[in-house]
C-alpha cells in the first residue's frame, strides 16, 4: 500500500507561520482555512488563562485578517478554558470536516506542535502541515517524547519541499 503524503514544513514562530500562509496565495475557493492547535503553538503550555486567552484571541485576529485566509479555527484538545471562539476537547486527530463544518473541497493547513495529533489531522484532511516548535528548551518531557515519536511517522506521511 502506498500513503499519500501531505507538505511539511518546520518552523519555529507565528512569523513564519504568517509568512509560509501570505505566501501560499488564495486558493480557488478564497481559501484556506486554518486550523491552529493551542497549547504549545500559541501559548506556551500552562500558561495563566487570562495570558492563554489573550494570545489564542490575538492570533485568531491576526490570521482572520490576511485577505487569502477563509477561515480560521483552533481546535485544543485541551479542557474549555473560557475562550468562547476555540473549540476545546477537539479530538484530534480524529475529528471530522463535518464536525468542523468544512466542505469536502476546502484546502486545509493545520498549524502545531504535535505531529501525532496535530499533524496526522493534516494528512487525514489531505493538508498541509505546518509544524511550529517554539521552545524546545523549555518544553514538559512528555511532550518532547511525543514529539520524538512522531519523528517516526514523518518520512511516512509527509513530504518537505526542498
Ligand atoms: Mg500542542
Amino acid at each position: 500500500m502506498s500513503l499519500r503524503r501531505v507538505p511539511i514544513h518546520d518552523v519555529s514562530s507565528l512569523d513564519d507561520v504568517l509568512d509560509l500562509v501570505v505566501a501560499s496565495g488564495p486558493d480557488a475557493r478564497g481559501g484556506p482555512v486554518l486550523i491552529f492547535d493551542a497549547d504549545n503553538t500559541l501559548a506556551p503550555q500552562g500558561a495563566p488563562r487570562d495570558e492563554f486567552a489573550s494570545l489564542v484571541n490575538g492570533a485568531i485576529d491576526r490570521f482572520e485578517a490576511l485577505p487569502n485566509v477563509a477561515r480560521v479555527i483552533v481546535l485544543s484538545n485541551g479542557p474549555e478554558r473560557g475562550v468562547s471562539r476555540m473549540i476545546s476537547r477537539g479530538n484530534k486527530p480524529w475529528t471530522t470536516r463535518r464536525r468542523l463544518g468544512l466542505d469536502t473541497g476546502a484546502s486545509i493547513i493545520v498549524v502545531g506542535d504535535q505531529i501525532l495529533t496535530d499533524g496526522i489531522l493534516a494528512w487525514r484532511f489531505g493538508g498541509m502541515f505546518i509544524h511550529l516548535v517554539f521552545d524546545k528548551e523549555r518544553e514538559a518531557a512528555r511532550q518532547a517524547a511525543l514529539r520524538a515519536i512522531g519523528r517516526f511517522v514523518t518520512t511516512l506521511l509527509f513530504r518537505r519541499k526542498p
